[in-house]
């Protein structure tokens, strides 16, 4: 490190990179245990991550909303059972704002570089908005964040209007065009029944067909409304309800012998709103349910019979400047290819930033697989917590419980190491490999091993490094004890001060 970055870069004892759900319940947390000396890193210029991002039409919760939102932070007022993403993004807004995050909040800030400087014990981060050191950085850059393009030769050559979901371009008016859709998961089964009514022809590429459940949303009444609003118990229940229905949803996925009933939901609800028996055929998925995500839909078989609509599910041989070649030699000409293709998850890009006591980055030291100790902290990366990190999202539950739980872990650590005098912890590679092998262990019979689909849940070796393979009670009572001794510390010998006096950030 040169000691110019040294002479001008701020200080301050936590960074949280991201202002998505993750970073906010960070800063919440840090506030609410009295911790001043933080900052929150967003490239973006304003809050939300994921619910800034995704601006499709029709983009909304697949969870229940009284579930999906803070726990310390009720919202009374949703329009629906399941909110749509301008209310979620509002919500975020609105608690970032009531819990005075955004003073700490640094928009335009883009973390480039995090370096663990071994010899001081503190990370030096390299930032579009100039350098930083942080004594401890909290990653919440969140599992949605990278937008994912299909492979498919000819792609960028294609004439027309090309758009990600993620990325929705709401300036190009899709009435009256040829559209075409690739991919048929939780996005794209979202935006298609809201933008079918609009186009001329819309034509789904579909390469494997998804499980679809019901999803039964409708609007709150006014009086459920204002007894959330004047009883909160009442919301407080709802949300115990649904939460524990989950639960009892996820026995599903790990337990084969529950298999058949889980299944012959989605088949009856396929069978009761899809007549046709060929179209039935098309959309019956042929892989375990579960093994990819469950997807919650009552308006996606009704849009796909609509007379504008067709299903294709022969393979995609290329793309043209005129539309997409199927392996059948047929060429759908369209005006807009809008791609519903998903994130890079497993792959966790943020990992490339990170660069650990023995100089390697997390992306390399990830190179066969991502692990981490509780999903939160890895050996040889010291001082770092990810939020949403390997083994921590849920197939059948809100991830939003995951990650308060987390919060919680988090909290208990730096509290620890301020009561200690604590410079660094490391997790223990011990520590680290007894808790994923048992972790592992539990794929086996679950829906999510590899050898039941291949899911945007597991790596390029096939090992699913995502989701955590049981109930969400049973993570949070895992966190729920801080355990120091899965930790090597390291005494403060003295608090670390950089050169320049220090622009902190207290308010
Ligand atoms: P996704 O679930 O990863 O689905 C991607 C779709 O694109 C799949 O149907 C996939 O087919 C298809 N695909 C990918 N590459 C392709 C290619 N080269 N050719 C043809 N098809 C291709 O992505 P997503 O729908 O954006 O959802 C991602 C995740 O975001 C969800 O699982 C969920 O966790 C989250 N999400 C949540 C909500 C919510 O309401 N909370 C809403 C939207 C998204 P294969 O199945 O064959 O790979």
């Amino acid at each position: 490190m040169t000691s110019s970055t040294e002479a001008t870069a701020s200080h301050v004892h936590v960074a949280v990179i991201g202002s998505g759900f993750a970073g906010i319940a960070m800063a919440i947390r840090l506030l609410g245990d009295g911790e001043r000396d933080f900052v929150v890193f967003e490239r973006a210029s304003d809050v939300g991550g994921t619910w800034r991002d995704n601006t499709y039409p029709g983009c909304a919760c697949d969870v229940p909303s009284n579930l999906y939102s803070f726990s310390f932070a009720p919202y009374p007022d949703w329009s629906r059972r399941y909110a749509p993403q301008t209310e979620i993004l509002a919500y975020l807004r609105d608690v970032a704002r009531r819990f005075g995050v955004l003073p700490h909040v640094r928009f335009s800030h883009e973390v480039r570089t995090a370096t663990w400087d071994d010899a001081e014990g503190i990370w030096r981060l390299e930032t579009s908005g100039g350098p930083w050191t942080a004594t401890f950085v909290v990653s919440g850059q969140g599992p949605l964040s990278t937008p994912k393009w299909p492979d498919l030769p000819g792609l960028h050559d294609f004439g027309g209007e090309l758009m990600h979901s993620a990325r929705w371009n709401h300036a190009y008016d899709l009435a009256g065009k040829r559209v075409a859709v690739i991919g048929t998961g939780a996005s794209a089964i979202q935006f298609v029944p809201a933008i079918q009514p609009r186009v001329a022809h819309l034509t789904v590429f579909q390469r494997s067909a998804p499980w679809i459940v019901p999803r039964g949303d409708r609007a709150f009444t006014s009086n459920e409304r204002r007894a959330f609003r004047s009883l909160p118990i009442t919301q407080r229940l709802s949300r115990a309800a649904i939460f524990l229905k989950h639960e009892r949803d996820g026995l599903g996925f790990w337990e084969p012998r529950l298999e058949p009933y889980v299944r012959s939901i989605a088949a009856r609800h396929l069978k009761a709103q899809v007549r046709d028996a060929s179209l039935r055929a098309k959309l019956t998925p042929n892989y375990r349910i579960g093994c990819k995500r469950i997807l919650v839909s009552d308006d996606y078989y009704p849009a796909l019979q609509q007379p504008n609509v067709s299903l294709v599910t022969e393979p995609i041989e290329r793309v043209t400047k005129g539309g997409v070649v199927t392996a059948n030699g047929t060429l759908h000409e369209v005006d807009a290819m809008l791609c519903g293709t998903g994130f890079e998850v497993a792959t966790m890009p943020f990992a490339r930033l990170f660069r650990g006591k023995d100089g390697r980055t997390l992306a390399q030291t990830w190179a066969s697989g991502p692990e981490a100790y509780l999903g939160t902290t890895v050996a040889n990366f010291p001082n770092l917590f990810l939020l949403l990190g390997p083994n921590v999202l849920l197939g059948h539950n809100s991830v939003l419980y995951m990650m308060e739980a987390q919060v919680a872990y988090v909290a208990a650590c730096l509290q620890h190491a301020r009561r200690e005098h604590l410079q660094a912890f490391d997790v223990r590679p011990e520590a680290q490999r007894t808790y994923n092998d048992a972790l592992q262990a539990r794929f086996e019979r679950s829906a999510w091993s590899a050898r039941h689909c291949a899911s945007w849940y597991l790596d390029e070796h096939g090992r699913n490094v995502t989701l955590w393979p049981d109930f969400a009670l049973s993570f949070r009572r895992r966190l729920r004890a801080f355990d120091p001794a899965a930790y090597q510390w390291r005494l403060r010998v003295r608090p670390y001060a950089p050169r320049e006096a220090r622009r902190s950030s207290k308010t």
